[in-house]
């Protein structure tokens, strides 16, 4: 048995092919890296470059390596470049999953887990989500992971497949043993930015409003370490084996913390200041969003490990550093 991972050279992909050799399970990534690294991929992973759209060639990679189990990350993240280009999302995140679906379909794959995102309740309020709130989706990138779950929803209840989608809240820091972390350039996400704003990577950072209705003004959210996310998926992956029911679960730790909190702990961890300017709300940004996570802890027997916001941004930092080293030793 072998799991397809899909997107496996990307930031949360690249953990999972990790937390899945760790477990002993054989892996094959199916990645066309377009923003994924080869070198993100594990060495014990077989790497196949490729879009998951290809039927054929995801057919073949199937049936040579018996896979029962698809992990689909591969997609498109950007929520602003969603907005400017909603058609590439759908063809990308929504039509490419429906081909992908269809292809497990046919070979016989019964289980497929995939990345959902809590971009599908539009804007929260403070209070944690649950996964039976009401789905407002405010981007093209929110419907596109939407749509995708109605395809499996759908699927699933026509044909012999069972899936999970985790809607990941924000997923952040690195592989504790530094094997992996989020490597994209242009990084747009808070501790990516303040990481990279101390390491002086970047001159200052801002802080995009601080006149929310939270505590101290600024936006709220639950920062989920990567590991826990990945170790979330290896349960769902155990549990469908097991012969459990589909199921749609949310990904966080149900607390949040602020802008300025996560700056603090970025300042302890780092041990020095650096410039932040308060700055004006970015459009799009709702005030709170915050996981309620009962379900996936019942469901999966999920028990996070690295619920701790200094612990995310310490393993955040390190990986930046040794990002710095990757970087410059390719010149
Ligand atoms: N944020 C910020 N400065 C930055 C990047 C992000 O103040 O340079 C804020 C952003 O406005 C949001 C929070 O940090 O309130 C988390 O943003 P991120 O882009 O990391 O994730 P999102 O919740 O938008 O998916």
């Amino acid at each position: 048995m072998t799991v397809l991972v899909t997107g496996g050279a990307g930031y949360i992909g690249s953990h999972m092919v990790w937390e899945l050799l760790d477990a002993g399970e054989s892996v094959v990534v199916l990645d066309r890296l377009s923003t994924g690294f080869e070198w993100a991929v594990a060495p014990e992973a077989k790497l196949v470059v490729g879009d998951v759209a290809d039927e054929d060639l995801v057919g073949s990679i199937i049936r040579d390596n018996k896979v029962d189990a698809i992990i689909h990350f591969a997609g498109s993240i950007v929520v602003p470049e969603s907005v400017a280009d909603p058609l590439a999302y759908y063809e990308n995140n929504t039509s490419k999953t429906r081909t992908l679906i269809e292809t497990a379909v046919r070979e016989g794959v019964p289980h497929f887990i995939f990345s959902s995102t809590a971009a599908v309740y539009g804007g929260a309020g403070l209070e944690p989500v649950r996964e039976d709130a009401r789905l407002a989706p405010e981007s093209p990138y929110g419907l596109s992971k939407l749509m995708s779950e109605w395809m499996l929803r759908d699927a699933g209840l026509a044909h012999d497949i069972r899936y999970t989608a985790l809607r990941y809240f924000n997923v952040a820091g690195a592989d504790p043993k530094g094997r992996t972390g989020q490597s994209t350039p242009g990084a747009t996400h808070l501790i990516k930015v303040a990481c990279e704003t101390a390491l002086g990577k970047r001159p200052f950072m801002q802080v995009f409003g601080t006149d929310y209705p939270t505590p101290d003004g600024t936006c709220m959210r639950d920062y989920i370490h990567v590991s826990d996310l990945a170790a979330a998926h290896r349960l769902a992956l155990q549990r469908l084996r097991a012969g459990g029911p589909s199921l749609v679960a949310n990904c966080g730790y149900s607390h949040g913390y602020s802008v300025l909190e996560v700056i603090e702990s970025v300042r302890r961890a780092f041990g020095r200041d650096f410039e932040v300017k308060m700055g004006a709300r970015r459009p799009g940004d709702a005030a709170a969003v915050v996981a309620n996570s009962d379900l996936a802890r019942a469901e999966l027997g999920w028990t996070p490990q690295r619920d701790d916001l200094d612990q995310i941004v310490a393993d955040a930092l390190a990986w930046e550093r040794i990002l710095t080293g990757k970087n410059s030793a390719r010149g």
